[in-house]
């Protein structure tokens, strides 16, 4: 297991410096959410490595699970949450998603958030393993962009909040189990260290170290390898989530094709035209979405197709212009009018569910270090996460981690005093690597072995390949964004491989070929956590 504490050279004594409260990593829901509530006791400083708006969060479109319509109640929620989780969920996190969500929607209701209405009410759909509708959407199928939109331009009027857009963290600065902020690279500009009394990573998920993926391209993993150089703990890495269905056409990005769509009557076919999911799934199109993609896959090798098809020709059309606009956009793109044409698809890594180990105020294990949002895993998705639960969990631990931070401050809480860190690598940079083809090598090689059905040859293979990568990658010291995601991404590739061969048993997420059935007497309630320090270990809740 690579053990380095830092990708780069560093001597803080001799680096200029900026000093801030609490630095967050990252604007999506997440560090967003977070910032607005710490401004309220502290000074913010936001970094994010591309544009402020750059995230998964501005991608999403389905919508925000959350209990406000007639008839819904906090122990459904909790029930379909804990059903889909599979025995793993920390049912504790669970009932504080659910019970503190309807607040926080309200907030942004007041704070501008226009979500959809049908007679003046707010409009419910419907998604997969929700035992009723009660997702709600904005502008139809972007309600990603209206969430980020609203948050953003909360950010902005807060003079408390400072942004750093086109900064990339590269480290955190740590020593002896305390963070006291990051080493930062401000694009065209200059290395600086941030200093500040809380770090809080909220740095998104890894979708980009598959070849195909519904996440934006900022989505390398980073905030989980950077926890990790420092020693904080990771948990249930071996659990990616797949997304059933997205479009797919050779030469497009894989658009995400919401699980809305079937929500709204969408069927599944093969390439005889014939609808399979009830064959697998007495929910049928609405199986939870492990279960929809091994669906589609096995139905891909049974009809020897690269893709299956979504069928929505038999909806109203002024309905679906409404209510998909965009995804009818981006078909049409591509000469697919879904009033009238199948739509290919076919799944593509979607959602981390594992990540930094948090407690419920998005504590780690490192003092002063925090998480929230997809990089942190409360445990509070289990194995599989249910659908639209986690712009909710954004929102709620982002709330709760910028809290407790801000409030911690404001009471007075003692920080220790920063000590000189440095870092020596003295490693031979003489021969130039060429980073993209090895980026490309590590997705084909995720895509194949640690992918949606995995066994122990697979995971085999991928060890042994990322260990030679990583012989020569991680013995380099690069000076750019793209060179040091490599390194982050062949970290974060190596964990979740880890992690996929620790757990034999298939659960969630996470379906081992060589042990297909979920095996209680050794898994139930049993995470497998990694560390620097640790290598890895197995705990029982
Ligand atoms: C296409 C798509 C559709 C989705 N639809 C839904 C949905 O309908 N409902 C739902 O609940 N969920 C949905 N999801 C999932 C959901 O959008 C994400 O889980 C959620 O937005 C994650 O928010 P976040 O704040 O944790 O991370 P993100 O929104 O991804 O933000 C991460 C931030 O970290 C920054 N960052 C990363 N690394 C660094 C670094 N080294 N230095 C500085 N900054 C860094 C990035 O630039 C970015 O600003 C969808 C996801 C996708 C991809």
């Amino acid at each position: 297991m690579v053990k380095k504490r830092f990708l780069i050279s560093f001597d803080t004594k001799k680096t200029p410096y900026i000093q801030t409260d609490i630095l967050i990593i990252g604007s999506g829901v997440a560090g967003l959410r977070a910032a607005i509530e710490a401004a309220k006791y502290a000074k913010v400083l936001i970094i994010t490595k591309d544009k402020l708006s750059e995230s998964n969060t501005e991608q999403a479109q389905g919508g925000i699970a959350v209990v406000l319509s007639a008839g819904d109640s906090f122990e459904r929620h909790i029930e379909d949450t804990l059903r889909v989780g599979s025995g793993l969920c920390n049912e504790e996190a669970v009932r504080i998603l659910v019970e503190e969500g309807p607040l926080r929607i309200q907030e942004l209701i007041q704070w501008g958030a226009n979500f959809d209405k049908d007679d003046g009410r707010l409009s419910f759909t419907q998604e997969a393993a929700h035992s009723m509708r009660r997702i709600i959407h904005a502008k139809g199928d972007a309600t990603g962009s209206e969430l980020e939109k609203t948050l953003i331009l909360k950010i902005k009027e807060n003079s408390n909040i400072k942004i750093l857009e086109y900064t990339f963290a590269i480290d955190l600065l740590h020593k002896d189990g305390t963070c006291f902020g990051a080493i930062v690279d401000i694009k065209n500009v200059c290395r600086k260290v941030v200093y500040a009394q809380k770090t809080i990573l909220a740095t998104g998920g890894i979708g980009q170290i598959y070849r195909e993926t519904t996440n934006s391209i900022v989505a390398t993993g980073c905030g989980m390898a950077l926890a990790y150089r420092a020693g904080a703990q990771l948990m249930d890495m071996e659990f990616v989530q797949f997304h059933p269905t997205t479009l797919y056409v050779a030469g497009a990005s894989r658009t995400l094709i919401s699980e809305t769509v079937r929500g709204e009557g969408a069927i599944l076919k093969n390439k005889y035209g014939e609808r399979f999911m009830f064959k697998y799934h007495p929910e049928g199109e609405l199986a939870p979405r492990d279960v929809a993609s091994r669906a589609i896959l096995r139905e891909m090798k049974e009809t020897n197709d690269t893709h299956v098809y979504l069928d929505l020709t038999h909806l109203d059309s002024q309905f679906l212009k409404n209510r998909f606009p965009n995804i009818m956009e981006t078909c049409s793109s591509f000469d697919i009018d879904i009033k009238k044409d199948l739509i290919p698809v076919r799944p593509t890594a979607h959602y981390m569910i594992g990540g930094i180990k948090i407690d419920t105020n998005g504590s780690t294990n490192i003092r002063n270090l925090y998480a929230c949002g997809e990089t942190a895993c409360s445990g509070l998705h289990g194995a599989n996460r249910l659908a639209s639960n986690s712009l909710l969990e954004g929102l709620v631990f982002g709330w709760r981690t910028g809290y407790s931070t801000g409030k911690s401050i404001k009471d007075g809480e003692k920080t220790k005093a920063i000590p000189e860190i440095r870092s020596i690598l003295g490693y031979d940079n003489s021969k130039e690597l060429n980073i993209g083809d090895l980026k490309a090598s590590l997705k084909s090689l995720m895509s194949k072995c640690v992918s949606i059905e995995r066994d122990e040859k697979t995971l085999l293979e991928a060890e042994e390949k990322i260990d030679f990568w990583s012989s020569y990658v991680m013995k380099k010291e690069f000076s750019n964004p793209n060179g040091w995601e490599l390194q982050n991404m062949l970290l974060i590739a190596k964990l979740i491989q880890k992690a996929a061969l620790t757990r034999k048993e298939s659960r969630g997420a996470h379906y081992r070929k060589d042990y297909p059935k979920q095996n209680d007497i050794e898994w139930l309630k049993t995470h497998i956590e990694l560390s620097r320090n640790i290598d890895y270990e197995i705990t029982k809740l």
